[in-house]
C-alpha cells in the first residue's frame, strides 16, 4: 500500500476527541457580551509575569520597567506573577522526595530558596527598613517550608491537598519581592495574597475558580487600591476554597490567575508578560526559526495550548471569551517586539497555525480479535478510566473493532492499567480481549488550524514530511472541527517530527 493510501485509511478511523476545554470556548461565544461594565474611564489592563519574567534580579529589574512604562500611560493596572522560576519545581520535588522518605532534599531545597529571594532582594530593594522586613518573611516563608515537609516525611503520606499548601509557596516568596522592587523604583505597589481573593472549589491540584465570590473579593479589595493608584501585585496560581484552604489552578495556572481578575475587574486586555515573542508557529526551543503569530482566535489559542504550547495556559482563555476581553502575549525581555493578540476574530489565513506538542504520556492499547461485535467494550474501557480519574487526551479506534487506544499521562498509566485488567478479568482469562499493552515514552504532536477545515491535502503533506524523515506514526485522530490533526509518535521522534512538519507548513 502507498504512504498516500496508508494515511487515507488511518483517517477513515473512527476518531473520538475529548476537547472540553474548547468546547466550553465555543460555549462562551455564544454568550459574548460587551466590556461595557469598567466603571471608569481610565483603561483597565491585567498584567501577568511568568516564572522567567521574575527569574533573578535583572529580570525582576525589567519586569519592574515594564510595569512602570505601562503605568505611565495607563495608571489602572493590576500585576500577577509567577514563582521566581524553577521555585514551584523545587517545592513539588522537596515534598515528594519527603514522602518518599527522604530529607537532604528539603534541607538543601530550604536554603536554595533562601538564598535565590534574597540574592535578588538585595540587588532590587534600595530601603534597609524594606529589605530586613522581606528577609524576615522568607525566613517564616522557609521555616513554614521546612516544617510542611518534615510532617509529609514523618507521615510518609503527601495528599493533594498538602501539595497545594507546598507548591503555592513559591508565588508567595515572589510576590512581595516585586512589589518591593516596584516601589524600590517610585511606582506604587502592594503585594495580594490571592488566597484571600480567587475562590476556588477543593479539587486540590486543579480547583476551579468560584467567579461570584471571587469577583466579590476583586470588587472589594483590589479595586479600591488600583483606583487610588496603588497597583496590586497578586500572587499567580493559587487560591483557596471558601473555608480558607489553599488550592492551586494547575501546573502553569498563574495565566489563568490573571484572566480571572481581568474578567473581574472587566479589564481591555489581559497580558501575558513572558520570555518569547508571543505564540510561535512551533515551540522555538525546537524550532529556532518559528514566527510570531501576530493574531489568534480564542479557540485556536486554546487548541494551541491544550495540546502543548505552553506559553499559555489552556484555560486562560475561559474567563477572556465570556467578557471579549482580548489576551496579549508579549515578551518582557523585548517589548517592542513582535507579539500574539487573541480575539474572537476568526483567522482566515494560512492554512496550519501552529504546531504543539505534549510530552510524557502513555498509549494504552486494548487488544484482541474477540472483541469484535462485543458491545459495551468502549463505554467499559472508558468507565473504568474514568474511576481512576485520569485524562485522556486522545482516543482512537479502528473500524476493524480489535483495538481500542487512547492517550493517558504517563504516570497514571499503572493505575489505568490495573483498573483495565481488573474490569476485563473474564473477557481475559477467556482471550475475547488478549492484552493490555501500555506504550510508555509517547508523545502527542498536534498540527492546528481552522483554516484547515474542508481543505484537502493537509493530511498528504503532513504524512509525506513525517515518511521523508522517516517518523514512525503510533496513532492519530482528527477532531471533528478538523481544526487539528493529532499524532502519536515515540518520545525521541518528537524534535524531527515538529521540525519536518514546520518545515512542509511554513518554509515553502
Ligand atoms: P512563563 O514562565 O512566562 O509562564 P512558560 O515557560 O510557561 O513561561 O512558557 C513560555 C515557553 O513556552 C517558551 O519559553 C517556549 O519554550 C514554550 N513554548 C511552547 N510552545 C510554544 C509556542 N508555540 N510559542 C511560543 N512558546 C512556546
Ligand atoms: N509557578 C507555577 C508553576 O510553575 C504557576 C505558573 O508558573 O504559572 O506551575
Ligand atoms: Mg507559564
Amino acid at each position: 500500500m502507498k504512504r498516500e493510501d496508508v494515511m487515507r485509511d488511518a483517517l477513515t478511523f473512527r476518531v473520538l476527541r475529548i476537547t472540553s476545554i474548547v468546547a466550553s470556548v465555543h460555549v462562551g461565544r455564544e454568550v459574548i457580551f460587551s466590556n461595557q461594565a469598567n466603571f471608569s474611564k481610565q483603561p483597565m489592563l491585567a498584567l501577568k509575569f511568568g516564572g522567567t519574567s521574575v527569574g533573578n534580579a535583572d529580570a525582576i529589574a525589567q519586569t519592574a520597567h515594564v510595569i512602570a512604562q505601562t503605568k505611565s500611560s495607563d495608571p489602572h493596572v493590576v500585576v500577577v506573577t509567577s514563582a521566581m522560576s524553577g521555585v514551584t519545581d523545587l517545592l513539588v520535588h522537596s515534598a515528594r522526595a519527603a514522602a518518599a522518605g527522604q530529607r537532604q532534599p528539603y534541607l538543601d531545597a530550604r536554603d536554595a530558596l533562601f538564598e535565590k529571594h534574597m540574592t535578588a532582594a538585595r540587588a532590587l530593594i534600595t530601603r534597609p527598613e524594606e529589605l530586613a522586613e522581606y528577609e524576615q518573611y522568607i525566613e517564616e516563608q522557609v521555616r513554614f517550608f521546612t516544617r510542611l515537609c518534615s510532617s509529609i516525611h514523618v507521615l510518609g503520606e503527601l495528599t493533594p491537598r498538602g501539595l497545594d499548601v507546598v507548591s503555592g509557596l513559591g508565588e508567595r516568596m515572589a510576590a512581595p519581592l516585586l512589589a518591593a522592587a516596584l516601589r524600590s523604583r517610585g511606582v506604587q505597589a502592594a503585594w495580594v495574597d490571592a488566597t484571600e481573593i480567587i475562590v476556588t472549589d477543593d479539587n486540590f491540584g486543579e480547583a476551579a475558580p468560584l467567579l461570584g465570590p471571587t469577583c466579590q473579593r476583586v470588587q472589594s479589595r483590589l479595586r479600591p487600591m488600583i483606583d487610588s493608584g496603588v497597583t496590586p501585585v497578586v500572587t499567580g496560581f493559587i487560591g483557596a476554597t471558601e473555608g480558607g484552604i489553599p488550592t492551586t489552578l494547575g501546573r502553569g495556572g498563574s495565566d489563568f490567575s490573571a484572566a480571572i481578575l481581568g474578567s473581574c475587574l472587566h479589564a481591555d486586555e489581559v497580558q501575558i508578560w513572558t520570555d518569547v515573542n508571543g505564540i510561535l508557529t512551533a515551540d522555538p526551543r525546537i524550532v529556532p526559526e518559528a514566527r510570531t503569530l501576530r493574531q489568534l482566535s480564542y479557540n485556536e489559542a486554546a487548541e494551541l495550548a491544550y495540546f502543548g504550547a505552553k506559553v499559555v495556559h489552556p484555560k486562560t482563555m475561559l474567563p477572556a471569551v465570556e467578557k471579549n476581553i482580548p489576551i496579549r502575549i508579549l515578551n518582557t525581555f523585548d517589548p517592542q517586539g513582535p507579539s500574539t493578540l487573541i480575539t474572537h476574530q476568526p483567522q482566515k489565513n494560512g492554512l496550519v497555525k501552529a504546531i504543539s506538542a505534549i510530552r510524557d504520556l502513555t498509549l494504552m492499547n486494548v487488544e484482541g480479535r474477540g472483541m469484535m461485535g462485543v458491545p459495551g467494550i468502549a463505554a467499559r474501557t472508558f468507565r473504568a478510566v474514568a474511576d481512576v480519574k485520569a485524562n485522556v487526551l486522545m482516543i482512537s479506534q479502528a473500524s476493524s473493532e480489535q483495538s481500542i487506544c487512547f492517550v493517558i499521562p504517563r504516570h497514571r498509566s499503572e493505575s489505568v492499567q490495573q483498573a483495565l485488567e481488573h474490569e476485563f478479568e473474564r473477557e481475559l482469562a477467556r482471550h475475547y480481549i488478549d492484552r493490555i499493552r501500555p506504550v510508555h515514552d509517547v508523545v502527542i504532536i498536534a498540527v492546528v488550524g481552522s483554516g484547515m477545515r474542508g481543505t484537502p491535502g493537509i493530511a498528504g503533506r503532513l504524512f509525506s514530511a513525517l515518511g521523508e524523515s522517516r517518523v514512525n506514526v503510533i496513532a492519530l485522530a482528527q477532531g471533528s472541527s478538523e481544526s487539528n490533526i493529532s499524532l502519536v509518535v515515540d518520545r525521541q521522534d518528537l524534535e524531527t517530527a515538529v521540525r519536518a512538519i514546520h518545515g512542509a507548513f511554513f518554509q515553502k
